[in-house]
């Protein structure tokens, strides 16, 4: 019943247990689960996951912090990539002033680039916004990123940004931060979203839903975003799990 629309169950920190944790979200509930790969190294194992299970997809796209990494062909690689059945975005991709790891400009040309490929295939793009919000928005907006539409994972702005990313067809995705005592903001932009609009996510390994931050992410504990999210909206468990269930199904093609 739960969708998570967006896991890196193909991480190393899966290597010794990956087969039962992709099990555990099952038996969690979890019928459905958009896996991403974001470089040279994850995305082939990315979409060998989504091969390998019928209930997982995948996405495929080159992260900020490798931009720097992306050498010519790397862009046709995705594109082919894109033809594959389980393949159903073009992410993460985006800006990260956080970790800075790539230059501000090479992210900028690389963020730009995908999203025109994205707009070239008519393919839905998967956001990733640290600490960018602004500049995030204004290439959105300069690329013409409405024609796609996409989601803002694990969305951390405030609501005058999400408000700008619906209007540009944006749906908005909640994660584990949404759960902790002092995410005011969060929960202030969860409670606003529309509710054709809302997802839910884990981004595992990373960003650990309440209460157990502090130890490895996995995608069976999207269901504590979901008790959070549902509680926010006033919603039972199951009526959050299948509203943001057919959201996903409808952006992405989902089965
Ligand atoms: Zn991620």
């Amino acid at each position: 019943m739960f969708t998570d629309t967006h896991t890196h169950m193909n991480a190393e920190q899966f290597d010794e247990d990956r087969d039962e944790a992709i099990k555990r979200a099952y038996d969690a509930g979890v019928t459905r689960i958009v896996n991403i790969g974001f470089n040279r190294e994850t995305i082939p194992t990315s979409i060998a996951l989504a091969e390998k299970y019928p209930f997982v997809y995948s996405a495929v796209g080159w992260h900020p912090q490798d931009a720097k990494d992306m050498r010519p062909g790397d862009l046709e690689w995705i594109e082919e990539l894109c033809k594959h059945e389980k393949v159903v975005a073009i992410g993460e991709i985006g800006l990260d002033y956080y970790w800075d790891t790539s230059p501000k400009d090479v992210q900028n040309r690389v963020f730009r680039e995908q999203i025109r490929l994205a707009r070239k295939l008519g393919m839905p793009i998967v956001i990733h916004n640290r600490d960018a919000h602004r500049d995030v928005v204004e290439v959105l907006k300069e690329e013409r990123a409405a024609e796609v539409g996409g989601i803002m994972h694990c969305f951390s702005g405030s609501w005058e940004t999400a408000r700008q990313c619906l209007d540009m067809n944006f749906y908005i995705s909640f994660g584990g931060p949404v759960t902790f005592k002092n995410a005011k903001q969060p929960k202030e932009v969860l409670a606003q979203v529309p509710i054709d609009r809302l997802l839910i996510e884990t981004d595992a390994p990373y960003l650990t839903p309440h209460p157990y931050r502090g130890k490895r992410n996995e995608t069976a504990y999207v269901r504590l975003v979901a008790e959070t999210a549902a509680e926010i909206r006033g919603l039972s468990l199951e009526e959050l799990a299948q509203v943001t269930t057919e959201n996903a199904v409808r952006l992405l093609g989902l089965k």
